[in-house]
C-alpha cells in the first residue's frame, strides 16, 4: 500500500518516524500524470534507499500568464495505481493551498542560470521550480533526490541551489526515457495531435544531426546550432524556441566543443511546447595531454 499524505504535518510525521527508524529517505518530485520517464526515478529511487517518497504536485510558481497550469493534465487515480504498481512507500499530494502561501513573499531566485535557455521564454520559471523543490528539500528532508535529465537546466539549477544552500542531500540524475521513435516521454505528449505526434520526433532528430557532428569532427557550436535549427524549421507547423550547444553547469554558450557539451531543443508545436537534449562529447583521440 502505498501512504497518501496530503498535507505537510501528516508528511512530516510519516517521514519522521522513519527516519528515526534508521531508514533513508528517497524523494522522487514530479507534476504527475507518471509515465516510464517518472517510473525509472522511482525504480532507481528504491533501489537506492530504504523509503521512497514521491511528490506529486502541479505547482502553480512555474507556470507563467497564459501557460497551461489549467490545462496540464491531473489525474490522481490513476497516478496512485501506477505508484502502487511500483511499491512506492508514500505518495506527497498536498493541493496548491497547503503548499503556495498567497501572495508569498518569498522566492529562490535562480538567478542568470533561470534566465538562460527555457528561462528566455518562460521568465521567473525556474525560480518557482527552485522555491517548490526547496520547499519540497525542507519538509520532507531526503537523503536523496532523484531528477531526470529530460529537464537538464532544471538539474543545473537544483545542482547549484543543493550546493549554494547547503541542503544535506545527495541529487542523482536519471537518463532521459523515450518512445521507440526516441521522442523524449512527457507528460505534455497528450497535448499533440497525431501529425504533431508524428513531427515530434524531430526534437531527437536533430539532436542525433549534432551527435553526428560532434563525431565527424565539427566542433563548431554555431554551425551545430544552425544544422539543428534547419532540421526543426523544415518540419511543417514547427516553431522553434531554440537549439543551443551550452556549458553543461553553467548553461552558457559556448563557442567551441572541446569537452562535454549540453545540447538542448525546445520546439512549439502549436500551443504545446516541448524539450529535449543530449549530453554530447568528442571522442577521446588519444592520450591528453
Ligand atoms: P515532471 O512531472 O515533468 O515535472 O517531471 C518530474 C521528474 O521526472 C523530473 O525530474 C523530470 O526530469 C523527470 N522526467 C520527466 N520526463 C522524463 C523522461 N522522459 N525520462 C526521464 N526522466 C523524466
Amino acid at each position: 500500500m502505498t501512504m497518501v499524505l496530503n498535507t505537510i504535518a501528516a508528511a512530516r510525521q510519516w517521514l519522521h518516524a522513519e527516519r528515526n527508524s534508521g531508514r533513508t529517505i528517497g524523494l522522487v518530485p514530479t507534476m504527475g500524470f507518471l509515465h516510464e520517464g517518472h517510473l525509472s526515478l522511482i525504480r532507481r529511487a528504491k533501489q537506492r534507499c530504504d523509503r521512497t517518497v514521491v511528490s506529486l504536485f502541479v505547482n502553480p510558481l512555474q507556470f507563467g500568464p497564459g501557460e497551461d497550469y489549467d490545462r496540464y493534465p491531473r489525474e490522481f487515480s490513476r497516478d496512485l495505481t501506477l505508484l502502487e504498481g511500483e511499491q512506492t512507500d508514500a505518495v506527497f499530494h498536498p493541493d496548491a493551498g497547503e503548499m503556495v502561501p498567497a501572495p508569498p513573499a518569498i522566492s529562490v531566485s535562480a538567478g542568470k542560470m533561470g534566465e538562460r535557455l527555457c528561462g528566455e521564454s518562460r521568465p521567473g520559471h525556474f525560480n518557482g521550480v527552485a522555491t517548490v523543490v526547496a520547499k519540497l528539500f525542507h519538509i520532507l528532508e531526503p537523503h536523496r533526490a532523484f531528477f531526470g535529465q529530460k529537464d537538464a537546466q532544471q538539474i543545473a539549477i537544483l545542482r547549484a541551489m543543493v550546493r549554494e544552500l547547503n541542503f544535506p542531500l545527495e541529487l542523482e540524475v536519471c537518463p532521459i526515457v523515450r518512445e521507440p521513435d526516441g521522442l523524449a516521454m512527457s507528460s505534455r505528449n497528450v497535448y499533440l495531435s497525431a501529425q504533431e505526434r508524428k513531427h515530434a520526433t524531430v526534437l531527437y532528430r536533430s539532436l542525433e544531426k549534432a551527435r553526428s557532428l560532434i563525431a565527424s569532427g565539427t566542433r563548431d557550436a554555431g554551425l551545430i546550432e544552425r544544422e539543428m535549427r534547419e532540421m526543426v524549421e523544415a518540419v511543417p507547423g514547427t516553431k522553434l524556441d531554440y537549439a543551443r550547444v551550452v556549458d553543461t553547469n553553467s548553461l552558457e554558450a559556448i563557442g567551441e566543443v572541446r569537452g562535454e557539451v549540453l545540447v538542448a531543443v525546445a520546439v512549439r508545436f502549436g500551443k504545446t511546447r516541448l524539450i529535449d537534449n543530449m549530453l554530447l562529447a568528442p571522442k577521446a583521440t588519444g592520450p591528453r595531454h
